[in-house]
């Protein structure tokens, strides 16, 4: 995560000032306010604001004029209530703005969460930087076979070295190009004086999708939660799962105890099907079920026995 001097000291500058505020804050969010947590090979996610708390959920959801005197353990139960029976909006009262560096095909499958306010670095205003993502020889893998979205095994030995050294030389060819359709040098010069080169709007598109871009992304804790829920999910490409369990990890700090209830009865909880209840009754009153009687089709059944252990 390849960070200019100038970067960091700007960050560094932003950390050291404090504010006085009478809006509620959250210590173990500000410890890394600002940070950019590194994400693959040259990616970060950074918090750069927040409104609200745990407390704001539940000042919310009772409509309540100040923090009250009830205890941690009420304020837990009633937000484990909201997220169980689905009671979204008083979690929508929190907001999270961050700075995401990611890789771009990474970027077109975010942006497919239309529920947050995004403003992207504009490649028409200014130049990419020569960052492209290579995964780690342990992300490196075949096409599976069970599943046509997903990855098998890992590729090794030659395998390995021949789609490295493709993906850094189609990479590297592709941003000599554009520098050279750019024709700028550092001061904004044209670099040769013959032609007058080409417009930065234009030279992007020679640009394969590993290569870096950058956004503000802000949303509400109801949505991110719901974007964590899908991408942070073992069927979600593993390049934003990365990002996703950073963000968790933010999530854990800002909201501690909306984080618990998420863990629970989300992330970590399952959706079973009618027919699939049936089965679960049937198991629990001893009756021996197979696939074939179950109602449930070859795959639901083995998605329900993963869910269930066996
Ligand atoms: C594992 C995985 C594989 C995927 N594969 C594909 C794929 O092959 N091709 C593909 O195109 N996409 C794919 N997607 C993207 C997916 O279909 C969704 O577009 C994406 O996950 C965003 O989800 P969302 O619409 O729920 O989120 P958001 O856009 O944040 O919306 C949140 C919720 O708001 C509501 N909402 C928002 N906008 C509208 C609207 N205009 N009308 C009605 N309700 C709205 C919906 O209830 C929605 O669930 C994949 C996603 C995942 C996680």
């Amino acid at each position: 995560m390849p960070l200019t001097d100038e970067q960091r000291q700007e960050i560094e500058t932003e950390r050291a000032e404090t504010r006085p505020t009478r809006r509620a804050t959250v210590l173990a969010l500000e410890e890394i306010l600002y940070e950019a947590i590194p994400v693959l090979d040259h990616g970060f996610v950074r918090v750069i604001d927040y409104m609200g708390d745990d407390g704001a959920i539940v000042q919310a959801a009772r409509v309540s004029y100040g923090k009250g005197t009830r205890r941690v353990s009420e304020d837990r139960g009633l937000i484990q209530y909201l997220m169980r029976h689905r009671h979204t909006t008083p979690f929508e009262m929190c907001e999270i703005k961050y700075h995401v560096k990611l890789p771009i095909f990474v970027a077109r499958q975010w942006i497919r969460h239309r529920t947050a306010n995004v403003n992207e670095y504009s490649a028409r205003y200014s130049i990419l930087d020569n960052e492209f993502y290579i995964p780690a020889p342990a992300h490196l893998a075949a096409q599976a076979t069970t599943n046509r979205q997903g990855r098998g095994d890992v590729l090794e030995g030659d395998a390995a070295r021949r789609v490295l050294d493709l993906l850094r030389e189609d990479s590297e060819r592709a941003y000599a190009g554009y520098v050279e359709m750019l024709n700028e040098d550092p001061a904004g010069n044209p670099v040769d004086a013959s032609w007058p080169g080409l417009a930065r709007e234009l030279a992007r598109m020679n640009l394969s999708l590993n290569f870096y871009t950058q956004w503000y992304w802000k949303t509400d804790l109801h949505n991110l939660m719901h974007f964590l829920t899908l991408r942070a999910d073992p069927h979600a490409q593993y390049e934003i799962r990365a990002y996703a369990d950073v963000m968790i990890d933010t999530l854990r700090r800002w909201v501690p105890l909306a984080h618990a209830a998420f863990l629970e009865y989300r992330m970590n909880a399952a959706a079973i099907s009618a027919p699939g209840l049936k089965v679960i009754r049937r198991l629990l009153a001893g009756e021996p079920v197979e696939q074939k009687d179950s109602g449930l089709s070859p795959r639901e059944w083995r998605e329900l026995m993963t869910v269930l252990g066996r």
